[in-house]
């Protein structure tokens, strides 16, 4: 197994986690357990010593019975008697002093002391008789044997516990780590197999699992996305080369035709530089438009100073009459202050694209009006011209890149299908919207609907 899989970080975490748990929880469970069952030792010698205390200044020695001194004695303890000088009295069990040396200490209180010897631990308790049948010290060895040997068993059995739940553990992840990481994999596979196919495929499996469906769903949609901005891409780049290739021809063109005539003839000379001039002018204002539309959102709205969009649109239109003497403009504004925030250039950018084609398809009845109304929340301009109109059919189409209704009279008038495009991506910059309402031979109408600024 793969150190780094996913598969054997689980297991060694969840093996990792449960061996910790238990082994805190069963150190304490053995702390405790020895020190509950060390307090009952000691209060069995506690209670031994006090007993032969009790039998030892409550009549004289010769009275008490072996029989007395042996049912206070419990578990295996043993009991020494002391003059005050030091010697032994007696024993009980009788001899088993002699087993290990228990050093005689003088106490004038009960005192409880631990002794540890080769035979084993014990406890020993010594405690001082003064009455008028006995003076002198009492010794009790309590065996600790039975505390060790409880104490020693725990721990076997928290060792074979701890083993077993250890493996079972392991095991028992190891056998859901691998069902947890096989939808996982099986993507995995899935994109090693679909690897280098092209943006086309797709991740076809269920897993039955919510999240793993859930990523292979947000996959395919990924990748939907991608396919569809790559096509678009596509389509631009060829659409541009398109548009490209015909003024590059006709340049060629005419400039074999100077190679081959154009030295000895001024007239074909003068025609074809003329026409590669306007090509090449041509060129020149698509890739202009090219790059715009490739640009980028403005910066941050905020820093953009607001304009009156009435007096810029006034301005703008009084241009358009001096270059057009021949039309008709007409302007209509509901308020005379429509403040927005918006780059100057852009704005003018806009008209510009709108009034331009309102010029260009409205040859016969040269006549365009443009007027804006105001309102609580949004605000809008709209350039109308009484000229072709656009097929119902193609309204929705002609905001898209290089479309044209008409291409011949389109190009004849020096369009290229990308200034409606440009200005839809301009106005959305600004969170506007367009769109246009025509109707053919009678009139086109386009609307621009900006929200009206909120600190207005
Ligand atoms: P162009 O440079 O060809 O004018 P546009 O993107 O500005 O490109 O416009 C796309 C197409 O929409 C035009 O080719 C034309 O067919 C149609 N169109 C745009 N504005 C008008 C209008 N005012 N009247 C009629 N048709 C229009």
């Amino acid at each position: 197994m793969n150190r780094n899989s996913l598969k054997y970080k689980w297991l060694r975490l969840s093996t990792l986690i449960i061996s910790f748990t238990y082994l805190i929880f069963s150190t304490l469970l053995i702390y405790f357990t020895s020190l509950y069952l060390r307090d009952l030792e000691e209060r069995a010698l506690d209670r031994s010593l006090d007993e032969l205390q009790h039998i030892y200044e409550s009549q004289p020695i010769n009275t008490i019975s072996r029989n007395d001194i042996l049912t206070s004695l419990y578990d295996e303890q043993t009991m020494i008697l002391y003059t005050r000088s030091g010697n032994i009295v007696s024993t009980e069990p009788a001899g088993d002093v002699t087993d290990f040396a228990v050093d005689f200490v003088p106490v004038s209180d009960d005192v409880i002391t631990t002794l540890e010897t080769e035979d084993g631990n014990f406890l020993v308790g010594r405690s001082n008789i003064d009455s008028m049948y006995w003076s002198g010290f009492l010794t009790v060895i309590h065996p600790l044997d039975n505390y060790y040997l409880i104490i020693r068993t725990m721990v076997m059995i928290a060792l074979l516990i701890g083993f077993l739940s250890i493996l079972f553990t392991s095991i028992v992840s190891y056998f859901f780590s691998t069902q947890m990481v096989k939808p996982i994999r099986s993507i995995a596979n899935q994109l090693k197999r679909i690897e280098g196919e092209g943006v086309s495929e797709r991740l076809s499996l269920k897993t039955d699992t919510e999240e793993t469906d859930y990523m292979v769903t947000s996959f395919n949609n990924m990748m939907d996305s991608l396919e569809e901005s790559f096509n678009q891409q596509k389509q631009f780049v060829e659409d541009a080369s398109h548009e490209l290739r015909t003024p590059l021809q006709i340049v060629q063109g005419h400039l074999k035709l100077i190679n081959r005539w154009g030295k000895d003839d001024p007239q074909v000379l003068n025609e074809s530089l003329q026409i590669s001039i306007d090509e090449l002018h041509r060129i020149n204002k698509l890739v202009e438009e090219l790059l715009l539309l490739t640009k980028n959102n403005p910066r941050q709205l905020e820093e953009i100073e607001s304009i009156n969009i009435v007096e810029e649109i006034n301005s703008r239109v009084s241009t358009m009459m001096k270059v057009h003497p021949d039309y008709h403009f007409a302007v209509e504004h509901s308020h005379d202050d429509i403040q927005f925030k918006i780059n100057n250039h852009h704005f003018e950018q806009l008209l510009l694209i709108f009034l331009d084609n309102a010029v260009k398809y409205d040859t016969e009845n040269k006549y365009i009006i443009t007027s804006t109304e105001k309102h609580d929340d949004h605000f809008d301009i709209i350039i109308m011209d009484h000229g072709i109109g656009i097929p119902e059919e193609d309204l929705e189409n002609v905001f898209n890149r290089f479309y044209r209704v008409d291409k011949s009279r389109s190009r004849q008038q020096g369009g290229n299908g990308l200034g409606l495009s440009i200005a839809k991506k301009l106005i959305e910059n600004y969170k506007g919207r367009v769109w246009v309402e025509s109707e053919e031979g009678n009139f086109t109408k386009v609307i621009i609907r900006f929200p009206s600024n909120k600190d207005k």
